[in-house]
């Protein structure tokens, strides 16, 4: 075997490299996939008469239009910015129209094109703290993903507070704080009209843990009790319509409307609460 010396100072034996046993070379980088229907492009579809969900069939995008410009709430994946900008137009927002950027939850699959949407239009990005931080770091350090979702970073302009309202034009959205699904997860309540008459929209935050460590997780130890307190204030919603991120969790079917099976927000929050205290009997037992 041939050892090259090193001088006295480092004293490391290095082993010739043309002797070393073959390694094999490091993994490649492999980004996170998602069902393939949250990255089916649909054509605009009415919702209310100034609501639009325009993302994909399986992840809410809504286009609250009013005579002052534009609000987006949620852009869905990373790769979906450029479809939303095109749906925009197709229902007569111009770019720079767009006022006003909110957001359900900072995971890269509601707020993946966020970054895109606010260069490309001006608009300004509104979120609270916790949000805000996840959305700066790209969905970095994530309490349950660690760094396995991560998408472009992207600044908040208006950091908000419980309660707190956003207006454009004749139309005022509420803010609520709903944390459980992450400690920055938000419901937005508005009044819209429909059918002639007016229609209270919520739309909440998705109230499930997917794969979450429910029971003594050291990086959110309150995640039972705020989800126990997020599903009082969700029952508590004026709830006319239901929205919810993921369309199948309110019961909406995009791709054909005349489907879908709409619950209400008590309901959303039952099932969600069912589902939660099931989950973490499991994890207790174990
Ligand atoms: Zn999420």
């Amino acid at each position: 075997m041939s050892v090259i010396r090193c001088s006295a100072v480092c004293g490391l034996l290095l082993v010739s490299a043309a002797q070393a046993e073959p390694v094999t070379p490091l993994p490649q980088l492999e980004a996170y996939t998602v069902p393939e229907a949250w990255l089916q492009p649909m054509a605009p579809l009415q919702i209310a008469d100034n609501v639009w969900q325009i993302g994909t069939d399986e992840l809410t995008s809504l286009l609250l239009k009013t005579r002052e410009g534009a609000i987006l709430i949620d852009g869905g994946m990373p790769q979906s910015a450029e479809h939303l900008l095109a749906n925009m137009k197709a229902v007569g927002v111009a770019p720079q129209t767009l006022k006003w950027i909110l957001v359900s939850h900072g995971h890269g699959d509601h707020a993946g094109s966020l970054a895109a949407i606010k260069q490309a239009t001006g608009a300004r990005l509104v979120a609270n703290a916790e949000t805000a931080m996840l959305m700066a770091d790209g969905g970095a350090n994530d309490i349950h993903f660690g760094d396995d979702i991560l998408y472009p970073p992207v600044r908040v302009d208006r950091q908000i507070q419980d309660g707190e309202q956003v207006s454009l034009g004749n139309l005022t959205l509420t803010g609520h704080f709903i944390p459980g699904h992450t400690p920055g997860s938000m419901a937005w309540t508005w009044q819209s009209t429909r059918d002639g008459e007016t229609v209270d929209i919520a739309y909440v935050d998705s109230l499930t843990a997917p794969g979450y460590q429910l029971v003594d997780n050291p990086r959110y130890p309150h995640i039972v009790e705020d989800f126990t307190a997020t599903f009082k204030t969700v029952k508590g919603l004026s709830c006319d319509l239901l929205l919810t991120p993921h369309p199948g969790a309110s019961g909406w079917d995009y791709t054909d409307a005349t489907q879908s099976t709409r619950i209400d927000c008590v309901d959303y929050a039952k099932k969600a609460e069912q589902t939660l205290r099931e989950q973490r009997k499991a994890q207790q037992a174990d």
